[in-house]
């Protein structure tokens, strides 16, 4: 088979390779990531893929920007999977370059299930999620034993009572030693600190971290009675991870912040 980039590398089941592009910076992408996306003739990126990544490509691939950049807005999680079908079908080695890990958020799950119902095989590379990179950024080991049994990875974007997020439960697991890692949180942060406070204490440390491991990255470090005026403070916007926990307690900040929650 001969694809429409000239490669002459037989395909012999149409497959997509589902690749997790890490945090942003190129350096923390992995050999196998690397070797796909220069295999790749088609290459399917998302928003959240740093640029950096992308100098991998061959120069002849076909490069698609499918998230917001790529204009598709109304229907676009359907028109990424009959793109990738589409490609794939007629030869083409499609990679699908999602930012952090593939499987963790980002719908990665669906687009699998999808190309599986449609005879399509499904090669998944890990990449590095954009929780531990916020946490190697601030520095903190997410399972400190003094501080913390587990870690718990959520989405912040959920709505109470939507997709089973239940705020009094996720801070119960927090007071008791679980480590809050929320994904797609800063927009919706006042219902973050309003759901967590009541079980959890106003002094219990957090952190944002935006553009973790990019050039750009941004941090705060804070109490979680005070998250909302944290990101308002410092600015701070998507893409970004709020940690929640204990395991920040050492953070020198963390003293100052408390304190000012004492005094209020
Ligand atoms: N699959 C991705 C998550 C996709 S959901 C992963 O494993 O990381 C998109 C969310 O990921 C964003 O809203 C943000 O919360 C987070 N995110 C992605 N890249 C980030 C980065 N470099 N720094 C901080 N958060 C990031």
């Amino acid at each position: 088979m001969t694809t429409s980039a000239g490669s002459t590398e037989a395909l012999s089941h149409p497959t997509v390779w589902l690749v997790g592009a890490g945090p942003g910076d190129p350096e923390l992408l992995t050999l196998k990531a690397v070797r796909a996306i220069r295999r790749a003739t088609v290459l399917l990126v998302d928003d959240l893929v740093g640029d950096g990544v992308l100098h991998y490509a061959r120069r002849s691939a076909r490069i698609v920007h499918v998230g917001k950049r790529g204009g598709c807005h109304s229907t676009p999680q359907a028109f990424i999977q009959q793109l990738m079908l589409r490609e794939a079908q007629s030869g083409e080695c499609v990679v699908r370059l999602k930012g952090g890990d593939p499987f963790v958020f980002g719908r990665g799950g669906e687009e699998a299930e999808y190309l599986r119902a449609h005879g399509v095989e499904v090669e998944v590379v890990n990449g590095i999620t954009s929780g531990l990179a916020a946490a190697t950024a601030v520095q903190v080991p997410l399972t400190h034993r003094e501080h913390a049994h587990g870690v718990i990875l959520v989405t912040g974007h959920a709505k109470q009572g939507e997709s089973g997020l239940h705020w009094p439960t996720l801070a119960a697991a927090a007071a008791q030693g679980l480590t809050l890692v929320i994904y797609m949180s800063v927009a919706t942060a006042t219902e973050v600190q309003t759901g967590l406070l009541p079980a959890l204490s106003a002094s219990t440390p957090v952190a944002v971290v935006q553009h973790a491991s990019l050039p750009q990255q941004r941090h705060a470090v804070g109490v979680l009675g005070g998250l909302v005026e944290l990101i308002a403070q410092h600015g701070l916007g998507s893409p970004a991870i709020i940690l929640v926990g204990d395991v920040l307690s050492g953070l020198q900040q963390v003293a100052g912040a408390r304190a000012q929650v004492r005094a209020a």
